[in-house]
């Protein structure tokens, strides 16, 4: 990940002012907020989420929709990277310190209504608001910067970003106790996948592989282009290879429990695991932040998500049509199945059948396709038929 730089007002600030006269739309009814207010207690919506469903008067809103360029303490924006979201208040990591920013409420109001709230790992411009009696410092969110891949959880039909600009999940599984699980390894890459994340196949507790049974799956993704690599927090194999892929770069860790992703966090960076702990402690305490991500900056460069939410990252539904997409080695047989809309399930003259039967595409991969594919249709959003 680049240093963050000083970066002068752009144009950026003037879209806001033009985006924020969509906000004069009808305030929902109290009613309305309330029930909704409960469903997010129910479903871990993130507070600032339930902050957009606070009708507040046109006043009110006009007034703090305003914020000229002009008054900014300082004439410089700075970039940073939001490491944690605690309601109105953003955590911004500048390369340098962490710094508590507001987030105005017309950008707010703007971003949720193009339904992308703002998320650990977005890339922020703000402004430094020194206080009056030399305190803390803080600042105020000027812009947000596009996204590239996310992590994205879904609760009924809605679906919300948990991290963001992730540049790839390591997806964890283990030679044993517990064993893997190669229809798991697959979902969690077409999950990847499908928010722009590059997927990752780490094979830990390599040292309970007496048999090679873990390495022979690992090398099927290795086969199929994917990063794959054997790690053992017991011997220390392979933990270099996972230091060098998490250099920085921003990465979630994704996979079971137990398979060792704390223990390989510790093995990277001592300590780095323990950290995560705290945030799991913190939650127990009945905070409203089972599901919120923080980023921890790497010392060798680079950023983890580890939290527990993420970890059982909720695997993205996904369009049964698309799904073929996802699994790479299908991708070059589609135009050549004798339907052009074939969905390589039940048809006949299907290419990627013919290829599961001569063994060009393992049949544990075609299983997993199946399986992805049936959950997909049974998904009232997807329903094909
Ligand atoms: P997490 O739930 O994925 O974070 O897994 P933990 O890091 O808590 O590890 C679960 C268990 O696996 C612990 O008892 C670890 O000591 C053990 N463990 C972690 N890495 C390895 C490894 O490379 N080899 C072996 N044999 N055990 C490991
Ligand atoms: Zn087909």
């Amino acid at each position: 990940m680049s240093t963050p730089q000083p970066d002068r007002p752009s144009k950026k600030g003037k879209k806001v002012r033009v985006a924020m006269r969509r906000n004069r739309n009808k305030p929902p009814r109290v009613s309305d907020w309330t029930r909704k207010a409960r469903d997010a207690e129910d479903n871990d919506i993130d507070t600032s989420a339930r902050e957009m469903v606070i009708a507040k008067g046109d006043l009110s809103r006009r007034r703090t929709i305003i914020v000229p360029e002009g008054e900014l303490k300082h004439e410089e924006f700075l970039s940073g990277v939001v490491v944690s979201v605690h309601g109105l208040h953003l955590q911004v990591d500048d390369g340098a310190r962490t710094v508590l920013c507001a987030v105005p409420r017309m950008l707010r109001t703007r971003m949720i209504e193009e339904r992308h709230p703002v998320a650990v790992g977005d890339r922020v411009r703000f402004s430094l608001e020194k206080s009056m009696d030399g305190g803390e410092v803080t600042g105020v969110v000027q812009s947000v910067e596009p996204r590239r891949g996310q992590l994205q959880r879904q609760s009924d039909d809605r679906v919300h970003t948990v991290v963001a600009n992730v540049d790839q999940a390591i997806i964890v599984s283990s030679a044993d106790e517990p064993p893997p699980k190669p229809n798991l390894i697959d979902r969690y890459i077409v999950s990847a996948l499908a928010g722009g994340i590059t997927p990752v196949i780490c094979m830990n507790k390599i040292d309970l592989d007496g048999d090679a049974f873990a390495a022979r799956i690992l090398a099927r993704y290795a086969t199929l282009g994917y990063a794959a690599f054997a790690t053992s927090t017991r011997t220390g194999e392979g933990i270099d290879r996972l230091r060098t892929a998490l250099k920085d770069k921003s990465s979630a860790v994704a996979g079971q429990s137990g398979v060792g992703k704390s223990s390989l966090l510790n093995a990277v960076q001592p300590g780095l695991g323990l950290k995560v702990g705290e945030v799991t402690r913190d939650t127990q305490k009945g905070r409203h932040t089972t599901t919120t991500a923080t980023l921890v900056r790497l010392e060798f460069g680079g950023f983890v998500v580890d939290t527990p939410g993420i970890r059982a990252f909720e695997l993205a539904q996904i369009d049964p049509r698309e799904l073929e997409a996802y699994f790479i080695e299908f991708v070059p047989l589609v135009a050549k199945c004798k339907f052009p809309d074939c969905l390589h399930t039940h048809e006949t003259g299907c290419a990627v059948k013919a290829a599961v039967d001569r063994g060009e595409i393992h049949s544990a991969r075609y299983e997993s396709y199946v399986r992805l594919f049936e959950e997909g249709c049974d998904n009232k959003r997807y329903a094909t038929r």
